[in-house]
């Protein structure tokens, strides 16, 4: 193993020489497929993990229906009280969690870290929230009687994740669930199994500590036929997925068809729009971050950008230029700022879809090919060059415009309207983020407005990029419509009862229906 790989895993005791188990449900287990673990900056196999076998996935989920009795009879503000306990155990693992996401994922420094200070902001909401889930009282027409609209615990929930944010997903579910009385199990992206198991552990300690089964926040390490399992069992009362479309649209078929929950966060395909009055000194910098950010790894990257054509040549010299200025290189390296794609697949298809702009006509501004240097170490890298493309026009039916590309790709196009840039931004299948950039008040009101974006997050003078915890996060239309973390989220995560208390020495029916003669 490379120094630069050894000092992030033994930083949280990964031993990397060994086969480790990828299944915990209160015990580490694992014997079925081995999976690798492969470092996208420098293609070395990082570790190799035990996934879980059918029966070990039958048997992590009977332990998690079991710790949920024990949960669910736990005071919400004692639960609470481990979600502070697991947010104080993050908090003192940070650095070293993020090195672990910026080497297994690709993402570069501070990001990885974001990403567990989003885990840990959340179980802070957490928190509060264990003594905020109130239901209500509703006023009955009834005499004597009252109504009471009630949330209990679900049961056992799993979270299906997808690799490009390999901690802070599971973070708001895992959050929100516990919070909620639930236990959750966990099924991690394949090709970031360490950071699960990173994740998974630091947990466990805390619930040991606390007397509360490990199974509460479980674990099953594999690919798609364990998913599979998960996603088809009727021990599972809801599903939060968050992957592809094409997944998440056989999830949702298959949790339907079963009657159980499922909350879906899909893909994203998101557009900036720049009207003639936007601040470049502030649009640019974010349309930058939101397209190159991650490699374009984001569900939230900005993958359009339509521009006003007033604007056009100042704003693509001055974005341009900040192209110029990025070099693929080792996301542990404090200095860089453009780290791989995570997978070699993941390249092909970069490749492929600029193929694609190509045949098509697009003008290929800047980038367009895969980065190697052969001189560095990291020559076996999966680096791409961030591409700004013009496509022949804006048809958003069109493949380029209409289906998300997991890398820096970013189309450009020109429009005179606001109405059509949101006609452009609202025509394709995706609806998760967008942004608008103005300082005229009446074209904010027009695109957060019934005729406006028709997106889960309509952003004005901020990137599509980047939400905060607090605020309920999804998409609409093929995105899924799930919402997670903030806002109402936590409402999924509890099953309703209306409950009506009759405390008279009456039983009269509703509407005044009479039943007696
Ligand atoms: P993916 O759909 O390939 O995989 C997601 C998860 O589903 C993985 O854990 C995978 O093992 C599992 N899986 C695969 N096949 C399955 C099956 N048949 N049944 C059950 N589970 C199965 O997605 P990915 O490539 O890991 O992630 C990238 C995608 O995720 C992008 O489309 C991105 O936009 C999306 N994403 C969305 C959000 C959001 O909040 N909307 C957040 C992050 C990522």
């Amino acid at each position: 193993l490379s120094s630069r790989a050894s000092t992030v895993l033994s930083a949280l005791d990964i031993r990397a020489e060994t086969e480790l188990p990828g299944v915990y449900d209160g015990e580490w287990t694992g014997s079925g497929d081995l999976l690798e673990s492969v470092c996208p900056t420098t293609g070395e196999v990082l570790a190799r993990v035990k996934s879980a076998s059918p029966a070990e996935v039958e048997r992590a989920l009977e332990r998690s229906r079991e710790a949920y009795k024990v949960v669910r009879s736990v005071p919400a503000p004692k639960r609470g009280e481990i979600l502070r306990q697991i947010r104080e155990a993050l908090a003192v693992k940070r650095d070293a969690l993020g090195a672990l996401v910026s080497l297994e994922m690709g993402k570069i420094r501070t990001e990885g870290e974001g990403e567990v200070q989003e885990f840990i902001d959340i179980a802070d909401y957490g928190v509060g929230l264990s003594r905020m889930m109130n239901g209500r009282v509703v006023a009955s027409e009834r005499p004597g009687h009252s109504i009471l609209e009630v949330p209990n615990p679900l049961g056992v929930v799993a979270v299906l994740s997808a690799f490009n944010f390999p901690v802070a997903v599971y973070g708001w579910n895992l959050a929100l669930s516990f919070a909620a009385g639930n236990a959750t199990l966990w099924k991690p992206a394949p090709s970031t199994p360490l950071c699960s198991i990173a994740v998974t552990k630091i947990i466990a300690e805390v619930l040991e500590k606390n007397g509360i089964p490990g199974a509460a926040a479980g674990l099953v390490v594999g690919g798609k036929v364990v998913g599979e399992s998960v996603v088809g069992s009727s021990g599972v009362d809801m599903v939060s997925f968050t992957g592809s479309e094409a997944v998440g649209r056989e999830v949702g078929k298959v949790v339907q068809g079963r009657f159980g929950k499922v909350l879906l966060e899909l893909g994203g395909n998101n557009a900036a729009v720049i009207m003639p009055d936007a601040d470049l000194n502030l649009a640019v910098p974010a349309v930058f971050f939101g397209a190159v950010g991650t490699a374009g790894q984001r569900c939230t990257s900005t993958r359009r950008l339509y521009l006003h054509s007033s604007i056009v040549e100042s704003f693509l010299s001055r974005l341009d230029s900040l192209y110029q200025s990025v070099r693929p290189g080792d996301p542990l390296d404090r200095a860089t700022l453009l780290g791989p794609l995570h997978t070699r697949a993941a390249v092909g298809i970069y490749t492929d879809a600029i193929d694609h702009l190509k045949q098509t006509g697009a003008e290929i501004l800047t980038g367009g090919a895969p980065y190697r240097d052969l001189a560095s170490p990291l020559d076996k890298g999966n680096f791409v060059m961030p591409t700004i493309a013009i496509p022949q026009e804006v048809n958003v039916k069109a493949r380029a415009w209409s289906t998300e590309t997991f890398a820096p790709v970013l189309n450009v196009g020109v429009f005179d309207e606001l109405e059509q840039a949101i006609e452009w931004n609202n025509g394709v299948p995706q609806g998760l983020s967008s942004s608008l950039w103005t300082r005229d008040i009446r074209n904010v009101g027009k695109w957060i407005g019934p005729a406006g974006s028709d997106a889960g997050i309509v952003n004005v003078n901020v990137g599509t990029s980047g939400a905060e915890i607090g605020a309920a996060f999804g998409g609409n239309k093929s995105t899924g419509w799930g919402r997670e973390s903030g806002g109402d989220a936590w409402k999924q995560y509890v099953r309703w009862s209306a409950a009506t208390l009759n405390f008279s020495d009456e039983a009269p029916l509703a509407q005044g229906v009479q039943f007696s003669n």
